[in-house]
Parts: structure tokens; sequence; C-alpha cells
């Protein structure tokens, strides 16, 4: 039973003896009426009328009380006047053969007595007791209710308990590298102060979300073997003004050197003062102030390590990021293949994958999955495997097997093709096979040429990348997907790659306008890729007629009422000519998508029926499918046309958007 379920258990007894007490049908009461329902002279009558019904007449030493022990009745005690009364009565009785019997008052008066006392004065010791320990808790005692509202809510992981070491974080060894002298300090850090060092302050784990932030922190403690607190800023921030300051304190109270504190999604309290509508967030300030204080002052505290997280660095208040505060900074990025592989291996430790299942093979399918992904692809292919093992087996004990056939040709172990479809799940979202049960002709045959579509614009174009899978399975997420993959990782984009991405993302309408004649909403996800890449490459990449201009885009700005303020640099020609560029390249992707597609007609409706009738086609049966209709990949050259003018040559570099399939 909880504290709280305790108190509340004791409350309503308390109530409820007080109610029973103070009521007129209460304890007292009751006594009352069972004395007034047989009286001294009753009492009599019944001696002499019915003494069967009378076992016993008790008469209590030393009071003048007499219990009437009644035959399959409740006892009752009579009050008897005076001496003469006792004695006649006692001579009534003994006339009429009742039994008698005399017991000492004080064998059990003071148990009485004392029970009497509990019953009366109880419910007030108890209703005083529990407001007493109300009080306490009130004004800060563990578990009070000012208490938790103050108590910062940091979780300690003992290093013992759900240990974590660099064993178990892969794909980001720099940063792994870089954190190793945190971990020495943090093993022994009395050794850099008697050799007169400064103590690193905080380290701030910068990179998106779901790469290993978190358990590098964690890792970093486990590797220190020293306690772990963690904390997401989040909870700091609180509706009252001075409580996300009272929870900074309460958790550099709480941790004790050595150990790691580790404060999650930093820049919900850490952003820079004054931003946001009305120039600021009291709360949140007084929060951030208090936490800068606390890193000023636990400088004297050595052996406590400050971590935090945050894929906003960009956002954070100097103060917070100056020497001597968070004055380090780790990037903890998206793996490469080769990182990617090692986390695979990382997550299929506790799996049991069957022999051919090949790590490389799986990172290779997933460019651009965080360490958090690829955790849930592992676990996405257990769930897929263990469905599909119970459902063979009773498939099979259906049929009669026998239990050693059947263990013979289910091996409990998740296969190859678990695993891909656990990548599928992840990307986008568990397949909707009833869906797919219900969709009419015409829908299936939209969806087919529209993924034929995708994967036929970026098959011809030189930049395209391989085509791996095209499916027409309703997911969760989409009514079919195109998929094509890099061989390897890739770090930049030229403007070709990025114009073929656009035409593919095109490629979808483009082949439902030309071939059927049909225009749906399932193009809407194509056109926001197609129209956030444009947009990159007029504003960020310098990759249109406009030149190496760099607009900042308002949808990001953290400081809504800073921007409001000082505007966003932006005049209203260049804004137009801005969307002019952005309109040129995605409707001039979009028309070439058309031509390609109306050049590939035949090829088109072929391929639409292998698609249809089987759902989903493969890279080597797509390849087959091109080679028998002498089609070769990657031959084309890009050439767009912007108003009749001439389109720009192959400029620029830069960081390429997310996402590389067509999906509808
Ligand atoms: P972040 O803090 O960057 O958002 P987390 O550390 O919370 O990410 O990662 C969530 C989970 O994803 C981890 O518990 C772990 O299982 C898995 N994971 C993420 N990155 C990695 C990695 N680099 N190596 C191994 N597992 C990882």
């Amino acid at each position: 039973m909880t504290k709280r379920t305790f108190f509340w258990v004791v409350a309503v007894i308390a109530v409820f003896l007080l109610v029973g007490n103070l009521t007129p049908g209460g304890n007292t009461s009751k006594a009352q009426q069972a004395t007034k329902q047989l009286t001294f002279s009753d009492l009599n009558h019944m001696v002499s009328d019915d003494p069967q019904q009378i076992k016993a007449l008790v008469f209590v030493n030393g009071s003048n009380e007499v219990i009437v022990e009644q035959n399959g009745k409740p006892d009752v005690t009579v009050t008897v006047p005076d001496q003469g009364g006792k004695q006649t009565l006692i001579n009534n009785a003994a006339s009429h053969n009742v039994a008698m019997q005399v017991k000492d008052q004080s064998s059990d008066s003071g148990w009485q007595t004392f029970l009497a006392l509990l019953i009366n004065f109880g419910p007030f010791l108890i209703l005083i007791l529990f407001f007493m320990m109300m009080m306490k808790g009130m004004q800060g005692g563990a578990g009070g209710a000012v208490g938790k509202i103050i108590s910062s809510g940091a979780q300690q992981a003992r290093p013992d308990a759900d240990r974590k070491t660099f064993a178990d974080v892969a794909g980001c060894d720099e940063a792994k590298q870089e954190l190793t002298e945190i971990v020495d300090y943090l093993r022994e850090p009395g050794l850099l102060s008697f050799l007169g060092g400064r103590p690193p302050r905080g380290v701030l784990l910068v990179g998106p979300p779901g790469n290993g932030k978190t358990l590098l922190a964690k890792a970093v403690a486990g590797e220190a073997n020293v306690p772990f607190y963690s904390i997401s800023a989040s909870q700091f921030v609180q509706m009252f003004v001075g409580v996300g300051a009272a929870r900074v304190r309460d958790l550099f109270t709480q941790a004790t050197p050595p150990c790691v504190i580790f404060i999650d999604e930093l820049d919900a309290v850490g952003r820079q003062r004054g931003s946001g509508i009305g120039g600021g967030h009291d709360e949140r300030e007084q929060t951030l102030n208090e936490l800068l204080v606390q890193i000023d002052g636990f400088g004297a505290k050595s052996g406590i390590i400050l971590m935090a997280a945050t894929n906003r660095p960009d956002v954070l208040d100097p103060a917070l990021v100056r020497p001597g505060r968070f004055d380090r900074q780790v990037l903890v990025d998206q793996a490469d293949v080769n990182g990617r592989e090692a986390i695979f291996r990382i997550h299929m430790r506790s799996k049991k994958a069957a022999p051919d299942v090949d790590a490389r093979e799986l990172a290779r399918l997933t460019p651009g999955f965080s360490g958090a992904e690829i955790e849930g692809v592992c676990n996405e292919a257990a769930t897929v495997a263990a469905r599909r093992i119970r459902e063979q087996i009773a498939q099979m004990r259906k049929d009669r097997k026998s239990e050693q056939e059947i263990n013979a040709a289910t091996p409990r172990e998740i296969t190859r093709a678990d695993f891909a479809e656990g990548i599928d799940r992840v990307q986008m979202g568990v397949a909707r096979t009833s869906r797919a049960k219900s969709m009419s002709r015409d829908d299936m045959e939209n969806t087919s040429i529209h993924e034929l579509g995708h994967a036929l614009v970026n098959t011809l174009l030189k930049g395209g990348d391989p085509v791996t899978k095209i499916t027409i399975m309703p997911r969760a997420r989409a009514l079919g997907f195109t998929q094509s993959l890099p061989e390897g990782d890739r770090y930049n984009y030229t403007r070709g790659q990025l114009l073929t991405r656009i035409m593919m993302a095109m490629g979808g309408r483009a082949a439902q306008e030309v071939l059927l004649g049909t225009v749906d909403t399932g193009a809407q996800n194509d056109f926001k890729q197609a129209y956030q890449i444009a947009k990159r490459m007029v504003t960020e990449f310098g990759m249109s007629r406009l030149g190496p201009i760099h607009v900042s885009d308002d949808s990001y700005e953290p400081f809504l009422g800073r921007a409001m303020a000082v505007g966003s640099g932006t005049g209203p020609e260049l804004a137009n000519a801005i969307d002019r560029e952005i309109q040129c390249i995605v409707n001039g992707c979009f028309e070439q998508a058309k031509k390609l597609i109306a050049d590939h007609k035949d090829f088109m409706l072929a391929a639409n029926q292998d698609l249809l009738k089987s759902e989903t086609l493969l890279g080597p049966e797509w390849n087959a499918l091109l080679t028998k209709h002498g089609i070769v990949p990657s031959q084309l050259d890009i050439t767009i046309d912007c108003d009749g003018k001439p389109a720009c040559h192959e400029c620029g570099r830069g960081d390429a958007p997310e996402g590389s399939e067509g999906t509808r």
C-alpha cells in the first residue's frame, strides 16, 4: 500500500468512526436502546413467565448491572435499581431454576474502559495524526505535496542497474573518443585538480534525434562506474513561475559526486532569453538563470559532469555555451554504412537471427536510418517473425503434421525476409492487407501507374539511384511506394541529382496524367517533397538563376518575437523572384517527367500488368523488365526549360534534403 493510499484509508476510517459516534444511532445509543428494551421489571416478568428464554443471569461484582444471556438472542444488560431489587431478582430466578453466575468486574473493566476511550476519542486522534502528517508533507518533507512539486523528478540509474558502456553504442567513434577524457576524469577526479587543471564542466551532445545522445551519456557514466542522473529539460518548465528554478536547485542538491547529470532537450529551457512573442517567458528564463548559477556553483563540487543533449544548438542562449559552462560540443551525427552495420550487430545480439541474415546488407538497405530506427527495425523483425512462425505452426497443426515435422519446418529464428519487412514497417508503417483486399481495381491501377512513374523517371536519368523495390501494398503511411537506394552513403548532392529527385517525385502524377488521364490526391506528399528540395536549391544552395543567395526560412525561426521585430531581410522583389524560380524548377521537372513517360508508354503498360499481378517488384525483377524492353538505365541528362530561358549550369554543393523514395 502506498503512503498516499494509507493516508486516505486512515482518514476514511476516522471519519466513519466519528460519524458513527456522533450520530444518534451510534455505539452509545445502541447500548442505551438495549437497556431500554429490557427494564428491571421486564426482566422479573421474563424470569417468572418465560424462564426457558434465559440462559443465565450474570451478576457483575461490585456493580448494579446484570447481564442477561438469552437463548438465541443477543445478551442485554439490565440495571438493577437497588440492593433489595437485586435480592428479589435472585429469589425469583432461583425459584424458576434460572442459572446465575457472578463475574468479577475487574477482569475486563480496564479493557472495556480502554475500548470505550478508543471508540470515543480514537477518530479524533487519528484525524489529528493525519493532519499533522499532511502539514509535515506540505512543508517539504519527502513525498509531500509541495516537496513533490519542487522535486526535480530526476531519475537516478545506478551504474550496476541497466548499465551501458561504450560497447553498447556504435556509429559514433569520434564522439566516443572525445568522451573518453571525461570518463578518465570521472574515474579519478582528484588527479586533474592535483595537477592544477580545471575539470570539464558541461558537455553538449549535438545531433539529430535517435542517434544515441542519451545512450552515450549513460555509457560515460557506465564506463566510469558512477551514478547517472537524467532529466528532460521540459520537466523544469512549469506553469508556476519559480518551480523550474527550484527543480534545478533540487537536481544539483540531489547529485552526489562523482556522477553524471544529463539534461535532455536542453533547448526547451536553454533558448536565448528575450525570444518568443512578447519578448520572453518568465518561467523559462528564471529556470535558465538558475541553471547558469548552478553550473557556476558546482565548480566547487568536483566530480560532477553535466551533460546535455539538443538538436538545436543554434537556438541556445550564448551564456549557456560560453567557456566554463557547456563549452564542449560533441557531434553525434547519423551513422554511415559501417556505423549502421555495427548498430545492427549490437541490436541483433539479443535476437535469434537466421544464419543468412547479414548486418552489412541490412545497413546498405537503411541509408539515413538513426540508431533508434535501427533498433526499431530489429524489434519489428522479431515481431514479424513471431507472428509468421505462429501462423505456420497453426497451419501445419491443422494439416495434421507431427510435432517433429513442424519443428523441422519452422526454425524459431528471424529471417532476412522478416528483417526486410521490419525495414518497411519502420519506413512506411504496418502493411494493411485488409485494405489491399478492399481496394477497387481502379484504385490499384492508379497506384500502380503512379509508382511505376516514380521508378521509370528515376531509372532513366543519370542522377538516379538504382530502384530496389516498387510496391502497391498499402501501408499505414502510404498506398504504395518506390524505393531507390544509393550504392554508398552520400554527403553531397549535385544539382543534377537534386533535379532527378524532384523529377522522380513528380513522375507519379505525370504517369497518371499521361497514361490514365486522372488527377487525384495521391501526389500531395510528392509535391511537398519536390517543393522543399526546389526551395532549398534556390534559397540555400545557390542552384538557380538568382545565383549564390542565402535566405533563411522563417518556418525554422524559433525566435518569433525577434523575427517579427527584425524581419526576414528579404525584399518583395527578391521574394517574388524566389517564388518564380521554385515554380520554374518544379514545373520544368514535371513537364520533363511527362515527356519521359509518354516516350515509354508501352513499357509502362506492360510493367503495370506485372505489378498488379505480383503487388511488389524487387530490384532484380525490375531490372529484368527493363532489359526485356531494351531500356538502359541512367542514360539521360536533365534539361529543364525555365520560361524559355536557358537552364542553369551544374553548380553548387550542399546538404541534401531527407528522403529518397517516391510515395503515394
Ligand atoms: P537521442 O538521445 O539521440 O535522441 P537515444 O540515445 O535516446 O537517442 O536513442 C534511443 C535508442 O536508440 C537507444 O536506447 C538505443 O537502443 C538506440 N540507439 C540510438 N543510437 C544508437 C547507437 N549509436 N548505437 C546503438 N544503439 C543506438
